[in-house]
């Protein structure tokens, strides 16, 4: 199988997922469990925002617009709550607090700093026009208007508007089942002793598992299984039935004791293994049934972490309904290090981004670029995306980075 491009493999596995697209099972949650859900209908507001009109300012109800030097009787209140009720004559005007519902009759609300009053009688010290300071019932959200579409993933400010709507039950798609395998004859949980110098601690499943956990994802642990290829075929059929995606790790590459690609290969599918990456060049996309996809990340756990954000992001948030799927957030920055790289891979270095005091973006490379330095990756709070063209840089270059987005309040 051909190397092909990082955006090439991308655009297979978008295209490969798109063309075999099951339609998730809607389910209704509580607003409080909605976050970063996928929303499974659009949503049309049943009230108007504001609905009523209210007072934009904390300061004076008016029937009329007002002159500076304007004097005006001071003759009841609307709180935010409490509503006034009653006429307003002519040279009468109402005390009115922000988001009070307007009186009717009142044309203008003046602000309090614009304002002076003493023994029941305002005082206008500005001109104030027709309208200043109302925001008129349904301005912002009008009852019937769809807010948000289907395939949204929910965010912070979702939920303020959803819960300012009044809704509680929230359409979402099914969260996906995503089964997690590491591979590795040499590996121990961690949390148990090592007892030989063979051994090493499983990073991958870890790492993997937690960041699933920020998706709309169930996980399924399935431990650790030995390079057997009776035993890993065994693991993968069984899991395929009750799994919609198949994540392992190790076990990709040429090796001696690499048996997943045979493996997948005989239960189901390889769409493809290979891409032009660094770390991270064998990736297995597969499907190992025509409801269980397939994606193996090899074992060095830098390769992993970074086919995870590059291919493994999309395809889940676009399995689990995201419509559209999500870009990575990417923007210039200025390297202040050279940067070893060879054309014909495309990059993802670590790096540590800071803003210097011009509020310019600064990257500085993180060490050596190895894909088992685990050290590195949880020092950085970026990658350096550099194109497969590219050679080597001179410090001073522009580059693109992509923020580790945990990294950043
Ligand atoms: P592999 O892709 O199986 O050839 O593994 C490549 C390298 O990654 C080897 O040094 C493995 O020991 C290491 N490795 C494999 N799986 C894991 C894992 N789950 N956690 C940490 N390191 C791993
Ligand atoms: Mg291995």
């Amino acid at each position: 199988m051909a190397l092909i491009s990082v955006t090439e493999l991308q655009q297979l596995i978008a295209d490969t997922l798109s063309a075999r697209r099951r339609t998730p099972e809607r389910e209704n949650i509580a607003l409080l469990q909605a976050n970063n859900r996928v929303l499974a209908r659009d949503i049309q507001a049943g009230i108007n925002i504001p609905a009523a009109d209210v007072s934009a300012m904390d300061g004076y109800a008016l029937p009329a617009a007002a002159r500076a030097g304007s004097r005006w009787r001071i003759i009841g209140e609307s709180a935010a709550g409490h509503a006034f009720s009653g006429d307003i004559p002519a040279d009468g005007c109402i005390r009115i607090m922000t988001g009070a519902v307007v009186p009717d009759g009142c044309r203008c609300v003046v602000m309090q700093e614009n304002t002076e009053s003493g023994e029941g009688i305002l005082t206008v010290t500005q001109d104030t026009a027709e309208g200043s300071n109302i925001r008129r019932a349904g301005e912002e959200v009008a009852s019937g208007d769809t807010v948000l579409s289907a395939g949204r993933i929910l965010r912070d400010a979702d939920i303020m508007l959803l819960a300012a709507l009044g809704f509680h039950a929230i359409p979402v798609w099914r969260k996906i089942t995503v089964a997690v395998l590491s591979t590795g004859d040499e590996l121990r949980e961690p949390g148990t002793p090592l007892t030989s110098p063979e051994q090493i601690y499983d990073s991958n499943r870890h790492t993997l598992l937690a960041r699933l956990s920020r998706l709309p994802v169930d996980t399924i642990d399935l431990g650790q299984a030995p390079d057997d290829p009776g035993q890993l075929e065994a693991l993968l059929t069984q899991a395929a039935a009750q799994a919609d995606v198949i994540i392992t790790s190790g076990g990709v590459s040429v090796g001696d004791y690499d048996y997943l690609r045979d493996a997948v290969d005989h239960i189901g599918t390889i769409h493809h293994y290979k891409v032009a990456m660094k770390p991270g060049k064998p990736f297995v996309f597969g499907s190992l049934s025509e409801s269980c996809w397939y994606f193996g990340l090899p074992g060095n756990p830098v390769s992993g972490f970074a086919g995870f954000d590059i291919f493994l992001k999309p395809a889940l948030w676009s399995l689990a309904g995201a419509d559209p799927v999500p870009e990575p957030l990417r923007f210039s920055a200025i390297l202040t290090q050279p940067v070893k790289k060879s054309p014909g891979r495309a990059d993802m270095q670590r790096a540590l981004i800071r803003r210097d005091e011009a509020g310019n973006w600064l990257a500085e490379p993180a060490g050596e670029q190895d894909s088992h330095r685990v050290l590195g990756v949880s020092r950085a709070n970026a990658y350096l995306v550099l194109p497969s063209e590219s050679g080597p840089l001179p410090a001073g270059a522009t580059v693109l980075v992509q923020p580790f987005t945990e990294a950043f309040l």
